[in-house]
């Protein structure tokens, strides 16, 4: 694969309007009018360039965040919607009707886990969730009706990287579509350029970067972004979960940072993860040569953006795991908060938290341990000070 750079193709993009603003204008017209009455059934019937029709469908603004996100991507285009699950969702539920099958990795965003398992079979739409390291079991889980192949890159809290090479060779084997969740591991690793035909995104977390809104973006085909919003039987345009311009515009101006906060998240993440090594913590980072998919995430990275944020510690027990994390929070370590990707570093006990719609005999499956704290790392400044605050409030839990 040749070489790519999502931050200079967005860097590259000619953000200007009509009115030169270093942004772009903010448009937050519900509706658009036309000079000639032709224009508007052209553009019902998705036949016309640059005419915007209604901001369900497509807006002026949405269209910029989306130019870049399809940049960053690698893909002809994107479309943004009003959180990550409403892209899950929306990207799911157009892949299928009654009597289709999904193959899901069995270590999915907990949201994502239940929509599948316990909402779409009210539509006859089933799921197996089988683990997805385990490329024979994959293979062997395909039925004739399978639709689509769904997996995170880097899944939660595990920290572990699909072969997204291999499940798209798989998926399109069989005719079914791979969708990839990369809201880990936005900038690291471009999904459909290895291979996927469609990347969803939580924007809420990294991309946007600031935990002042949910957002989410699905990437893909021009032809697979205009059928998504095809008037007679797009599942984006008749399920309506279009993002709001206003927050389209702020996003755009975070996206442009994006790089740099990637880059110091990886930087402060792989220091912990040397540290915790050096003192003996059970952790997990797909950073160090130790990580079983190291090489994998070698093999399908962007150079330059580090290995991500992410880092997993465990504690053990539940209840040391909590206690650690309400000293760290007392310390000033950052919040005992679920998300991720903001400044600040975050830590929660994953299963008691966002994987708890995953049942227990799953968790157990996946190797996940009651005491497991994850955290997504901020851009702290003083890593090494960060790291003493960790040590002396898993020395004082006194467990
Ligand atoms: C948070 C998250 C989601 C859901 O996104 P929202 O913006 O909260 O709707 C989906 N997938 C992953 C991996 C997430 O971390």
């Amino acid at each position: 694969m040749t070489k790519f750079d999502p931050a200079t193709a967005i860097q590259r993009l000619d953000g200007q309007d009509a009115t030169r603003g270093v942004n772009p204008s903010i448009n937050d017209s519900a509706t658009f009018c036309f000079p000639e009455a032709h224009l508007m059934t052209e553009t019902f019937h998705g036949e016309t360039e640059g005419f915007f029709l209604y901001s369900r469908h497509w807006n002026p603004t949405n269209l910029c965040l989306c130019k870049a996100l399809a940049a960053m991507e690698g893909t002809e285009m994107a479309w943004v919607t009003g959180s990550g699950l409403a892209a899950i969702t929306t990207a799911l539920l157009h892949e299928v009707k009654t009597g289709d099958h999904i193959l899901s990795s069995m270590t999915t965003y907990g949201g994502t886990f239940a929509f599948m398992k316990n909402w779409l079979t009210k539509f006859g739409v089933e799921t197996s969730f089988v683990n997805f390291q385990d490329l024979d079991a994959v293979k062997k889980a395909i039925r004739p009706n399978t639709k689509v192949l769904y997996t995170e890159t880097m899944n939660n809290p595990l920290l572990r990287i699909a072969n997204i090479p291999e499940l798209a060779k798989m998926a399109h084997a069989n005719g079914a579509k791979l969708i990839v969740d990369n809201t880990f591991t936005p900038m690291i690793f471009s999904p459909c350029r290895l291979g996927a035909d469609v990347t969803v995104y939580s924007m809420t977390k990294f991309v946007n970067g600031k935990n002042d809104c949910v957002a989410g973006a699905i990437c893909g085909s021009a032809e697979y972004i205009n059928s998504l919003i095809d008037v007679n039987n797009g599942t984006a345009m008749l399920l309506g979960p279009v993002l709001d311009p206003m927050r389209s515009s702020s996003i755009l101006k975070n996206l442009h940072t994006l790089h740099i906060r990637m880059q110091q998240h990886g930087r402060n993440a792989m220091y912990l993860a040397q540290r915790f090594k050096e003192v003996g913590f059970k952790y997990n980072y797909p950073g160090l040569p130790e990580h079983v998919d190291y090489e994998l995430t070698k093999s399908m990275m962007n150079e330059g953006y580090g290995f991500g944020g992410m880092i997993s510690i465990d504690m053990g027990t539940a209840e040391k795991a909590s206690r650690i994390m309400e000293i760290m929070q007392k310390k000033g370590v950052g919040y005992l908060a679920v998300s991720l990707g903001y400044f600040k570093t975050l830590f929660s006990n994953s299963g008691k938290s966002t994987s708890s719609e995953v049942p227990e005999e799953i968790q157990k499956e996946m190797g996940m341990s009651e005491g497991l704290i994850r955290f997504s790392v901020g851009l702290d400044n003083d890593i090494e000070a960060t790291f003493q605050l960790i040590k002396e409030s898993v020395d004082e839990c006194g467990l």
